[in-house]
């Protein structure tokens, strides 16, 4: 039976709780396909403090074969470097986390936290917190850039704030099913059959957005792009078809994308997540003269029932 270990840093639980909610298939049907021994979880393992520490360790010291190390939250070096910011028992997670990763077949960073540092590493990261082998943009993290998994992988990344249960349980099954090996990881690691669109994709507002129709307050219609900080374009995941709940997205109850995968969240969106900075918004990639031209002609295209039903 394969073994799964589980640990948890600087987190607000969110990423686990977003896997609880897994449906289709739900998490005692995930554990229960795959055939995974959950050695420990901090939220649904029975035992805590020394009882869970006893079932860790022989793990850590390569005693026991590990398949799968999950960590969700980022891994605080503080204070001084001595991960006292963050223990577990008495030891430092992140002393904890460099014994069991070269022992684990696969490890995986669940949540832009352990991805990339995300919140707990936002600016100006006063617990010197930072993701498994990314601090934001940059490879290195706690394990260092050439960390790689007994399997050969690097630390495989499902970002997001929290990650979307599939991203996980499909990431899972892939791994726990043999299918390692054929996982594609973009540039940050991240598997690209999640995260190789962008949330934009799907989003129902696309014809706003075709025709430069923008909504400018809360509450309407319109493409929240132009006035409302939409990063729907440059945020690789791809909420707007996977959905929810099976049924809603950010944008689709009137929100804007604040492009919770990507390495520099939340930081890149700070102080004006509901409010497009004040610049032409160019999605990234895009030739801005070319962009701001053809969204002008666009805009003058627009038939009037979409302006109109824009500001509804
Ligand atoms: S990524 Fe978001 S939801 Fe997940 S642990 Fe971090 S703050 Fe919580
Ligand atoms: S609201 Fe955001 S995701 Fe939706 S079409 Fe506009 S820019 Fe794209």
């Amino acid at each position: 039976m394969p073994s799964l270990i589980w640990l948890q840093g600087a987190t607000d639980n969110g990423c686990t709780i977003s896997f609880l909610n897994a449906d289709q298939p739900d998490v005692p049907q995930i554990l229960s396909k795959l055939d995974v021994e959950v050695v420990f979880h901090p939220t649904i393992s029975p035992w805590s403090g020394p009882r869970a520490l006893e079932a860790i360790a022989p793990y850590a010291s390569g005693e026991r074969p590990l398949d799968v190390l999950v960590v969700e939250g980022a891994v605080q070096n503080g204070p001084d470097g001595t991960g006292a910011f963050c223990l577990v028992g008495k030891r430092p997670l992140k002393e904890l986390v460099v014994e069991l990763a070269p022992h684990a077949g696969y490890t995986v960073a669940l949540g832009t936290c352990a991805c990339f540092g995300g919140i707990a590493a936002a600016n100006p990261n006063p617990t010197d917190a930072t993701g498994l082998q990314f601090h934001h943009e940059a490879m290195g993290g706690l394990l260092g850039p050439g960390y790689r998994s007994k399997a050969g992988l690097p630390v495989i990344n499902v970002p997001g704030c929290p990650a979307h249960p599939d991203w996980l349980s499909k990431t899972l099954g892939s791994l726990l099913l043999g299918m390692g090996d054929l996982i594609e990881l973009d540039q940050y690691n991240r598997p690209k059959m999640f995260y190789r669109s962008v949330s934009h994709w799907g989003c129902p507002r696309n014809e706003f957005f075709e025709y430069s129709c923008s909504a400018q307050s809360f509450g309407q219609n319109g493409c929240l792009y132009r006035y409302l900080g939409c990063q729907g374009p440059d945020t690789h995941a791809d909420c707007n078809r996977r959905l929810w709940n099976r049924q809603s997205s950010k944008t689709r109850v009137g929100s804007p994308c604040l492009g919770c995968t990507e390495p520099l969240f939340p930081d890149a969106g700070a102080g004006h997540f509901f409010q497009t900075e004040k610049r032409l918004p160019v999605p990234k990639g895009a030739k801005p003269l070319f962009h701001v031209i053809g969204k002008g002609f666009d805009g003058m295209a627009c038939p009037a029932w979409v302006k109109e039903v824009a500001r509804d």
